[in-house]
């Protein structure tokens, strides 16, 4: 990584950058400890400290040094929402008061946080609030930690954040250096450790990226946005079904390299007189023959003059039950925080609010 006369933002960097960072610099003063990348990261993932002067078992050369060269940004919270359940749903200013989206969901005896890792998205899925914004421009590594850390903040005394899961604004694997490093972040054992069973990556379908994602070393869960049966449907609600067609993902899906115990969560979200019959719920189990899966059923989040609209309940219960009943892992997930606009599909930023 390049250095500029601008202080870098130091949750850019990974461990392993800044201890070689550190490396040469301690070329040209011995009292610079390369090591000391672990204790950083320490610092700033594990006590979450805003400072460097905070950082109180790193010698005063080394801090000085950071603070020449780093800054510890944060981002600002320009609203915050509570839900009736309890969900908390953030709009975060980034530095040029552009905003995301970051939801954090209580559950019985853990928390999970939905990430945004762009501002708006280019995926353009029919059904999705984000998608109308259009992509605006990726995250940055420090902009995608930064929203756990800020989340971090509200849990309640003694709580867990399990569960990391990159279902926000954005595609990541539209911007897969960035996530794969904020992945790298995550389960670094000197910063958050968290366990890569414990955060889920969630695409529309990108092949190629599906492809590389499972060659990687940080093994994140896979989730591929489903959603359709059979191309015609998949691709009216979702243009990227057109250059990934549904026989190519299922391929993709079915050469993913899994570890034992792990599935491939297929969201699927059911939208009444379109994805909602038996017939679909049929359709699916044939389609993914041959995939380790288990399949999340999202009833669809009506959004105001939208044209889709969620199913009544016992169609709801009887497409769950037909996948059930032939040995389908199938969950339904009740968005959280839905009205607050904080649930799958409805993550929007309406306006920029200059700072
Ligand atoms: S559903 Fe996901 S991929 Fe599709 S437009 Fe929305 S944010 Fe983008």
């Amino acid at each position: 990584m390049q250095q500029s006369h601008i202080k870098s933002e130091i949750r850019n960097w990974t461990r392993l950058e800044l201890r070689q960072w550190l490396e040469k610099q301690s070329e040209q003063d011995s009292k610079i400890q390369p090591y000391r990348a672990d204790q950083i990261f320490y610092w700033l993932y594990r006590r979450k400290v805003k400072d460097f002067s905070e950082m109180a078992n790193i010698g005063k050369p080394t801090r000085n040094l950071l603070e020449k060269h780093f800054r510890i940004g944060t981002l600002k919270r320009d609203q915050v929402q509570r839900s009736r359940d309890g969900s908390l749903k953030y709009r975060l200013m980034l530095e040029d008061d552009k905003a995301v989206e970051t939801v954090l969901m209580p559950h019985a005896d853990h928390h999970t946080v939905c990430i945004s890792s762009q501002v708006g998205c280019g995926m353009g899925c029919d059904f999705c609030m984000t998608g109308k914004m259009g992509l605006i421009r990726n995250l940055e590594v420090s902009e995608i930690v930064n929203q756990v850390l800020e989340a971090w903040q509200d849990l309640p005394e003694g709580a867990n954040l399990r569960n990391i899961v990159f279902m926000g604004m954005g595609e990541p694997f539209h911007n897969y250096q960035n996530v794969m490093r904020a992945l790298e972040i995550f389960t670094d054992v000197h910063g958050f450790n968290y366990s890569h069973r414990r955060i889920t990556v969630s695409t529309s379908g990108l092949i190629p990226k599906i492809r590389r994602f499972g060659k990687e070393q940080i093994k994140a869960n896979l989730a591929v946005s489903l959603n359709g049966v059979n191309d015609s449907v998949r691709s009216a609600l979702m243009p990227v079904n057109k250059a990934y067609n549904l026989e190519k993902l299922v391929q993709a899906c079915r050469e993913y390299p899994l570890e034992s115990r792990k599935r491939i969560t297929f969201e699927y979200i059911l939208i009444r007189n379109l994805t909602d019959s038996l017939e679909d719920a049929k359709g699916l189990i044939r389609l993914l023959h041959g995939v380790k899966f288990k399949v999340n059923l999202i009833p669809f989040n009506e959004t105001p003059g939208g044209p889709y609209q969620r199913p009544e309940w016992p169609s709801i219960d009887a497409f769950q039950q037909y996948l059930l009943d032939r040995g389908v892992l199938a969950t339904l997930r009740i968005s959280k925080g839905q009205d607050i606009a904080g649930a799958c599909g409805q993550l929007v930023v309406q306006e920029t609010v200059p700072a």
